[in-house]
Formats: structure tokens, sequence, C-alpha cells
């Protein structure tokens, strides 16, 4: 089977304290266009293999507290 690159383009960063806070994953699943985020029984997670579909829109920045989620991009413009 051949093996499926993901996050070639785009991470996304959360951090630990607000990962776990299912309000702010519902939020995060609600406003992201592309899926990145779910929102699981342990609070956020990130669906690995939508990351590089990210549009890099920023809601999910905003809707974090700030420096909450970060999106990184793994390229040079
Ligand atoms: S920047 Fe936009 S598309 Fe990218 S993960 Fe955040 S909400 Fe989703």
């Amino acid at each position: 089977m051949a093996e499926t690159l993901h996050k070639v383009f785009i991470d996304v960063e959360v951090d630990g304290p607000v990962a776990g806070d299912a309000e702010l994953a519902a939020k995060l699943e609600e406003v992201c266009p592309v899926d990145i985020f779910k929102a699981g029984e342990a609070g956020v997670q990130i669906v690995e293999e939508n990351l590089d579909e990210c549009v890099l829109c920023n809601l999910c920045v905003d809707a974090a507290p700030d420096g909450a989620v970060r999106v990184i991009k793994l390229y040079e413009q």
C-alpha cells in the first residue's frame, strides 16, 4: 500500500491546556472550513489528513485564546 504524505505544507499546533477544552474543541471544529479540527472525548484532535487543505484563513487562531493555536507553514514562500 502506498504511503500517503500528510503535513507536507502545514502543521497546526494547539497548546496542551486548551487542547483539553471541550468548548474550544467544538468551536474549532465549527470554524475551520476544511475540517482540520475534530472535537473528541479528550478535547481538540487534529485531523492530519486534512492539514494540507488549510487555507490560512486564521479563523482557528481568532477563535482560540491568544497564541493557543498556531498555524505553521512548513514551506518557504
Ligand atoms: S487557518 Fe483556517 S483552514 Fe487553516 S486550520 Fe485554521 S481554520 Fe482551518
